[in-house]
């Protein structure tokens, strides 16, 4: 569901996706992050198969912190899992979106993340908030404190259409 809304948003087809996702049984240590509730790596640099040209495919990893997530969905009991999960995984896949058509670089200045992080929570909100998903305004409330205005950082032109 995730990938179909930020496909249409961006008007991505389902063939442009180049993710995998993984829990934490099956993460090592790098992928494993204690703070947010899921995290996007690169994880790997691919030629595309064009004969024209190298072009770079980059596939992503959404390390999906279940732990994590399991223990916020304990602490807050107004949320549930379908919800949140699906903030979660909107979110990374605006992430990677975003990545994959340069609007952001991998190698961000913290300032330049922290913005990043801001612009993505506002995308994911917008798409979000417009679904019939039971429990969502709760979810919204609790991502509420990254979706306020935006700081003289953030270039114009990069919301959503
Ligand atoms: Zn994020």
């Amino acid at each position: 569901m995730a990938e179909e809304v930020v496909s249409d948003t961006f008007k991505l087809s389902s063939s442009q996706w180049r993710y995998d996702i993984k829990t934490l049984e099956s993460m090592d240590d790098v992928e494993t992050d204690p703070g947010p509730l899921a995290q996007v790596i690169l994880s790997a640099r691919q030629r595309s198969d064009s004969c024209l040209r190298s072009q770079r495919v980059d596939v992503y990893l959404i390390c999906l912190q279940d732990h994590a997530i399991l223990k916020t969905l304990e602490d807050r009991p107004e949320l549930g899992l379908f919800p949140l999960v699906l903030y979660v995984m909107v979110h990374e896949l605006i992430h990677i979106e975003r990545f994959s058509r340069f609007k952001q670089n991998f190698q961000a200045t913290p300032e330049e993340t922290r913005s990043e992080e801001a612009r993505v929570h506002r995308l994911t909100r917008q798409i979000v908030e417009a679904l019939p998903v039971a429990g969502m305004d709760a979810v919204l409330g609790f991502f509420a404190c990254w979706h306020g205005p935006i700081d003289a950082l953030h270039a114009p032109g990069t919301g959503p259409p």
